[in-house]
Order: structure tokens, then C-alpha cells, then sequence
């Protein structure tokens, strides 16, 4: 290795990791890529199995299990300029959303996106007229200046937000507690109102889109486009000290390098570097396979009863075909809040007996092809939490950096940004460029 060519190394290799190891090389660093699991994706994985949930092969078909319901936003910046979306072979849901209320479903759909639907949109009982009214205002304030503009604005929680712009306590319940605490693994709405204005923006600019092979297509795409000659991966090797040096140990195994970049979740950044970090949201997705969809279109059915641990359901496979092989369905449900509580055979019997509400008999017919729990879904961001989008990349320990999502804002966004600013950061302190 030459001198003038850095050598970075960077534990973890989720999104944050993978745009830090990008951007590492091709500001001509080298890169040891750390991961700890056995393929990249951190939180943005998916697993192929059988319908008795067993790992299937190559080439067999299966269902496209992703950990737990994750959508891509085309309107990210990042991902724009990151990855090559049309490899990825988008399947987008439909703007909007069927809403379990009054016993039935109800829809209501983006208006300025499926103006087709606007007339069923506008006669939903989700919420009265000027509620809708409320929406569209809402959606064309947030429209001005940069994607991230919504990340500066007013500092206050969710709930706070729409109380002020007015929404009616039945629109709130029905529609805006369901899809927003959904989307922040918050059905409290305490997140910072920064991060769903940023997020109510981005739905509203792009789409709701998941890959025609699953979500752990876009980890695997953006590892595949690293320069192999500057980075090297090293899967399962998970990192169990970082010190001054900077060094990181893999048991006794001992690693140094001219800069460390820590791209975990904030609870193994903590392990490993002794720093705070916001704990994490857990979330549980039951998924199923199903003989027939519940529903037959591209869109989330949330719970706008407020009865039952299930707060919104997807078909992927009725998104896109891929996530499920030929005579089947799949069904994914997502259990947020106390209902997780509960120990499997509970909440598998209590989700059961809400789906057979909602759909009937027919959901004797589906099997349960897994259970997943995850602890750290996502950071808790309650104000004053993002006060700045991004913490600075820089740690105290000379040569020690970090990035990952609970360094910015919980998002594919805000992880994939904070790794470019690490890159930013170790580049500029220590790069070819450094000191000429
Ligand atoms: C169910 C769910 C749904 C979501 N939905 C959305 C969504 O629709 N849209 C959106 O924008 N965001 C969504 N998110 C959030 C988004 O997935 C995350 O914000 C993002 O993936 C975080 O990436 P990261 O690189 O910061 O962290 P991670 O993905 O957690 O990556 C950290 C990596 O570090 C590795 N690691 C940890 N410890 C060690 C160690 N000691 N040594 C080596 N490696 C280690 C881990 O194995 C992991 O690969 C969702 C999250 C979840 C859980």
C-alpha cells in the first residue's frame, strides 16, 4: 500500500457502512469492510425461503421474506445518487392506502398521484372534508426548497404537528396515527415532527417501491459496486473492541488502520465505543403465506380500528409477483408497541383472530412462515433529537469516526447520508488531499 493511500476501516456494512466504503475509495482511500453478519444489508435484508420457512436454494422458488415490511423512497436523494434503480427493477404500491374501519375497508389515495380515486378519497370516512383539505395543505407547504428542508424545520413531536395543523381526532386515528407510526415504528407519534415532515415529503415526491427481489437487493447492488482493488469485505467478523490506534480487535485478533469509521445501530456503537447513542424502536413482523391475497391491490391496509396488536398489513407479492412463488401469497403484518410484549404463541394467536376479523375464514388457510423481531428498528428520535439532521462524523479519539442512522435521522436517507459524511470527514482529515 502506498503511503499517500489512506487505509480506513469500517465495522459494519449496512447502508451507512457501504456509502462510508464507497466514498472511502473513491476518494482513493483503502477500506477493510467489517460486517458482522453473514451478508451485507444490516437492516435491509431479505431472506429467500420454503413454505416449511427452511432456507431455500438458489434458483428454487420461494418466498422473498425481507426483515421485517421496508420500502424504498425513490424521492431520497441518496438513493437517487447512489443506486441504479432501474437494476433494481422497481414494483411500486399505490399511493395511499385501504383503511380498516367501521368493520370494512375503506380507501384513500394520494389525490395529486391517482387523481382517479379522488372522488372515493374525498368520500371515505377517514376523516371529514376539511381534514382532507388539511392534508393537501399540508403536503404543498412541505414542497419548498431542498428534499431535506423538512429536517430544519420546527422542533416539536409528530403528535404535536398535527395537532397543529388541525387534523380531527378520527383522521389522526384512522389514517395518520396507522401510516405515520408505521413508518417511525411509532404508533405514539413522539418522533421528532422534522423526521415526519421529511418523510410526508418524500412519499409525496416519489415512490413507495420494493425491488423486484427484495429490499436486500439494494445492500447487495451497492456492494457489488465496490472497487474490488481498494475494498476489501470481510463477512462474519464481528469486531469486539475499537481503541485508540485507532485498532479494532475481532476477539484477539488485532486490526489497525489510519482511521476507524464505526457504521453500527447505536446500540453496538455504544459496545463498542462506550459513547451514548438513542435507544432503539423494536418491531415484529408476522409473515404469512396465504393460497389468495387479502386484498388485490398494490396498497397497505392499516388499522384504523385501533383494536388488535397487527397496526398495518401488505401483500408484497400482489406488488410485486417475485416475493412469492407460483400458487402463493405473501402477507406481511407488522406489530408495533406493548402488543410485542407478548411471547410468539400469544401474539401469533392474538394477530390471528384480528386477521380473521378483518378477512374471515380465509385466514385459517395461511401459514405462518416466520416471526421476526427487531430490537433496533430504528432510533428513538423524540425532540430534542435531531435538533441537527447529522451529528458531527468526528468522535474525541483522534482517527475514530461514526455514521449510521442514529447519527442522523432513521431513514435509508439519513443512513446512507451519514456515511458519505464520514467518508467526508476521514477524506479531508487524513486523504491524499490532507496536508498538500
Ligand atoms: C422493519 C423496518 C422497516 C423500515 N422501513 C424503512 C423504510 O420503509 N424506509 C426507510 O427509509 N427506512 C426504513 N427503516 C430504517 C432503515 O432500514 C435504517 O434506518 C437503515 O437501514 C439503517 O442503516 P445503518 O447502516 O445505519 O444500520 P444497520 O442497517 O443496522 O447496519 C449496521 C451493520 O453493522 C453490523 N454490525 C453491528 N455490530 C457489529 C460489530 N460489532 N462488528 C461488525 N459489524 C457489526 C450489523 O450487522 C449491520 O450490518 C426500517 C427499519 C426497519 C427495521
Amino acid at each position: 500500500m502506498s503511503p499517500s493511500q489512506p487505509h480506513v476501516i469500517v465495522v459494519g456494512a449496512g447502508l451507512a457502512g457501504l456509502a462510508a466504503a464507497r466514498d472511502l475509495a473513491a476518494g482513493g482511500a483503502t477500506v477493510q469492510l467489517l460486517e458482522a453478519g453473514d451478508a451485507v444489508g444490516g437492516r435491509v435484508r431479505t431472506d429467500r425461503v420454503r413454505l416449511d420457512g427452511t432456507p431455500a436454494a438458489a434458483g428454487e422458488p420461494a418466498f422473498q421474506l425481507d426483515r421485517g415490511f421496508q420500502v424504498l423512497l425513490t424521492g431520497y436523494p441518496e438513493l437517487r445518487q447512489r443506486a441504479d434503480l432501474d437494476a433494481l427493477q422497481l414494483h411500486s404500491y399505490t399511493p395511499g392506502a385501504l383503511i380498516r374501519a367501521d368493520g370494512r375497508l375503506h380507501r384513500l389515495s394520494d389525490p395529486f398521484q391517482v387523481p382517479q380515486a379522488l372522488w372515493q378519497t374525498l368520500l371515505a370516512p377517514v376523516g371529514s372534508l376539511a381534514d382532507k383539505a388539511r392534508l393537501a395543505r399540508w403536503r404543498w407547504r412541505l414542497r419548498h426548497g431542498d428534499a431535506e428542508t423538512p429536517l430544519r424545520g420546527p422542533q416539536r413531536t409528530s403528535a404535536e404537528a398535527l395537532a397543529a395543523e388541525g387534523f380531527s381526532a378520527t383522521m389522526v386515528a384512522r389514517f395518520l396515527r396507522p401510516f405515520f407510526g408505521g413508518v417511525l415504528l411509532d404508533p405514539q407519534l413522539e418522533t421528532s415532527a422534522r423526521l415526519l415532515n421529511f418523510t410526508f415529503r418524500m412519499f409525496a415526491e416519489g415512490a413507495a417501491a420494493v425491488p423486484a427481489s427484495g429490499v436486500g437487493a439494494l445492500p447487495e447492488q451497492l456492494a457489488a459496486q465496490l472497487p474490488g482493488e481498494r475494498v476489501e469485505l470481510r463477512l462474519g467478523a464481528r469486531v469486539t473492541a475499537v481503541g485508540v490506534g485507532p485498532e479494532v480487535y475481532i476477539g484477539t485478533e488485532r486490526l489497525s488502520a489510519d482511521a476507524v469509521v464505526v457504521a453500527t445501530d447505536g446500540a453496538a456503537y455504544t459496545e463498542l465505543t462506550g459513547q451514548p447513542a438513542p435507544s432503539g424502536r423494536p418491531v415484529t413482523c408476522l409473515q404469512y403465506a396465504a393460497p389468495r391475497p387479502p386484498v388485490e391491490e398494490p396498497l397497505i391496509v392499516l388499522n384504523g380500528e385501533g383494536r388488535g396488536p397487527v397496526l398495518h398489513l401488505s401483500v408484497p407479492s400482489v406488488v410485486a409477483p417475485q416475493y412469492a412463488p407460483a400458487g402463493w401469497h405473501l402477507v406481511s403484518a407488522t406489530v408495533l408497541g406493548e402488543a410485542q410484549a407478548q411471547d410468539d404463541a400469544a401474539l401469533q394467536a392474538e394477530a390471528a383472530a384480528q386477521l380473521r376479523e378483518w378477512f374471515g375464514s380465509a385466514v385459517d388457510e395461511w401459514r405462518l412462515l416466520r416471526t421476526e423481531r427487531i430490537p433496533y428498528g430504528q432510533p428513538v428520535q423524540t425532540p430534542p433529537a435531531l435538533d441537527e439532521p447529522y451529528q458531527p462524523a468526528r468522535l474525541i479519539t483522534a482517527g475514530l469516526y461514526a455514521c449510521g442512522d442514529h447519527r442522523a435521522h432513521g431513514s435509508q436517507q439519513g443512513a446512507l447520508r451519514s456515511g458519505g459524511n464520514a467518508a467526508a470527514a476521514v477524506l479531508s482529515d487524513i486523504g491524499p488531499e490532507a496536508g498538500r
